[in-house]
C-alpha cells in the first residue's frame, strides 16, 4: 500500500473517482461534522466580541453568554469526536485500501494500485 506518488514521493496525493464498480466512501461521523461548524460559529463569536472591544464599549453579556455556551458545546463535541475517532479510523483506512486509482498534487501524475 503506498501513500505516497511514486514519481516525485509527495504525499499529496488525491483519490481519483473509479468509472464504474461502487467506490466505498469514509464514513464521515456526525460529530466530526457538528465539532467543525461549532469551532466556525465559535471563532465568528470571538472575532465579533474582539470587533466589539475594539470599536465599542465591549462584548454584551448576551454576546457573552453565546460565546460560553458555545466553547461548552465545542468541549463536549470535541470528547464525542474523540469517543468516534476509532470507528473514523477504520473507516479511512478501508476507504484508502479499496481505493486504486490515484493522483498525485504535485506532478499531476496518475497511477492504479
Ligand atoms: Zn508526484
Amino acid at each position: 500500500m503506498q501513500y505516497r506518488c511514486p514519481k516525485c514521493q509527495s504525499p499529496k496525493i488525491i483519490p481519483v473517482a473509479q468509472a464504474g464498480g461502487p467506490t466505498t466512501r469514509p464514513v464521515v461521523p456526525k460529530s466530526l461534522v457538528f465539532l467543525i461548524s461549532a469551532i466556525f460559529i465559535l471563532l465568528l463569536l470571538v472575532l465579533i466580541s474582539i470587533a466589539m472591544w475594539i470599536f465599542g464599549d465591549g462584548a454584551g453579556t448576551t454576546l457573552q453568554v453565546a460565546t460560553v455556551v458555545i466553547f461548552v458545546l465545542c468541549l463536549i463535541l470535541g470528547f464525542l469526536f474523540y469517543r468516534d475517532l476509532p470507528d473514523f479510523k477504520i473507516s479511512m483506512q478501508g476507504f484508502m485500501q479499496s481505493q486504486k486509482k490515484w493522483k498525485c498534487r504535485e506532478c499531476d501524475h496518475e497511477w492504479e494500485i
